[in-house]
């Protein structure tokens, strides 16, 4: 049997991210994934990431490498299907001079494995958590693979997403909402140079939205989220290339009657999201999707995992550094009176803005609606997440102000 401080489960961004932050603290980790560490990515989408995540990045010194990637949302541009107008938001009054940043999904799996490659302290492991139960040292894992059967450690994180095998094995209940519809996630590409306007239009079957990303000379490049029933996502995902480019664009109102889809096939995920009533139970801590899945089109899902994250490193750097375990009681506790407020209010506001979708569209609902996919971005919500930033809504963490854990 291997013996380990602390075992992470999953290595996606979010557990990648933590096992990165607690590198070098002279804990021995392993980080646990069924996939090999660095297959090819799949399920490629944009993710627009809010100032919190760009700053955990730069904490990891991860960021320079990932903003030649990414791209600023330097307006955003909002119109509901059936009335005229639009609303135009400018990020004139950002410090950072953007919204936030535009990443490809794969860009960041791939800038995150790299560095794992190299980290302090971090063994992956390539099999599947398949049991879990608590032993006097800590807790006893039965994993899947080919490599050892069982694994000892002090504490485990489970950050396998949201049908976490470790969340049900340990029987944590969870609230699930099914939403009825499916995002469609591809690449387009239009002529003329890339502006940093992000595009979103609200219809009464769901938003469509076009964020801008790294682009050729002469090309602006946008990353698609097209929420929709899945009746119409199924007649979309048949269409031939032609056909999806002509509805995309009549469904923005004939406003971008040159955008091509680029190679690469489009992807579609369902929507369903989740949240766990407890983030912990013996041994066990619970971070991102396996802690709570939102809605995607509301953009937040990673943006609120990696604050988890970031909140769970200072915790275990603390009791580290002052000579406790990582599986010490009272940190658990930390962690879920840390976590509470942050989650429950955006996990709410998520769910309250993706239930409008039902609602009539009207001015009321564009109003509320308004860069719902960028919400962590806009200037109301920005505020009050400055608020946050402040300290006066919730415990910041290090990482969350560029600083290592
Ligand atoms: C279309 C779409 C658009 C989105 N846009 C945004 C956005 O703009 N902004 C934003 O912040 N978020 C966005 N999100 C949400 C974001 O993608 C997720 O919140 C994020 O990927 C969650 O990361 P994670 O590491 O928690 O989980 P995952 O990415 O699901 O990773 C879980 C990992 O666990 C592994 N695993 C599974 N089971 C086991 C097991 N038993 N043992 C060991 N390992 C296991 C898996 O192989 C996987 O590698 C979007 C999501 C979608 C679908």
């Amino acid at each position: 049997m291997s013996a380990c401080d602390l075992a992470i489960a999953g290595a996606g961004p979010a557990g990648s991210t933590l096992a990165l932050a607690l590198s070098g603290l002279g804990l021995r980790i392993i980080l646990i994934d069924p996939r090999a560490p660095g297959a090819t990515p799949i399920g490629r989408r944009t993710l627009a990431l809010s100032a919190s995540s760009c700053k955990i990045f730069e904490a990891l010194g991860l960021w320079p490498e990932l903003l030649s990637s990414a791209s600023p949302i330097e307006q955003i541009h909002v119109s509901e299907a059936g009335h005229s107008g639009m609303t135009r938001l400018r990020s004139g009054e950002s410090s950072r001079g953007a919204f936030g940043y535009t990443l490809a999904s794969d860009r960041l799996e791939i800038a995150l494995q790299g560095r794992l490659s190299e980290a302090h302290g971090v063994e992956q492991l390539q099999a599947r958590v398949s049991g879990f139960e608590t032993s006097s040292g800590g807790v006893q894992l039965s994993l899947s693979g080919d490599g050892p059967a069982t694994l000892q450690a002090e504490r485990v994180v489970a950050a396998d997403g949201s049908e976490s095998t470790l969340r049900q094995l340990a029987g944590i209940p969870v609230q699930r909402y099914d939403y009825g519809q499916i995002a469609i996630a591809a690449e387009v590409v239009m002529g003329g140079p890339q502006s940093g306007i992000a595009y979103e239009r609200f219809h009464r079957e769901g938003p469509v939205a076009l964020l801008p990303i790294v682009s050729g000379v002469g090309e602006a490049r946008f990353g698609l989220v097209w929420t929709a029933t899945p009746d119409e996502a199924e007649r979309l995902l048949a269409l031939p290339n032609a056909a999806f480019e002509a509805a995309l664009n009549a469904r923005f109102g004939g406003r971008f009657p040159g955008l091509k889809l680029t190679a690469g096939s489009r992807v579609s995920f369902p929507l369903s999201g989740l949240k766990a009533e407890r983030l912990t139970a013996p041994g066990l801590l619970l971070v991102a999707n396996a802690a709570q899945t939102l809605h995607p089109v509301a953009g937040q899902g990673l943006n609120l995992g990696l604050r988890d994250v970031a909140v769970l490193a200072d915790l275990i750097a603390g009791a580290v550094r002052q000579g406790e375990s990582p599986g010490s009681p009272t940190l658990g506790q930390a962690y879920e009176a840390a976590r509470k407020r942050d989650r429950n209010r955006i996990a709410g506001s998520s769910r309250g803005l993706v239930q409008l979708f039902g609602a009539e569209p009207g001015p009321v609902v564009a109003g509320r609606n308004l860069g719902l996919h960028l919400m962590t971005l806009l200037p109301p919500l920005r505020h009050a997440f400055a608020r946050y930033g402040m300290g006066l809504g919730r415990r910041v963490s290090r990482m969350e102000r560029g600083l290592a854990p």
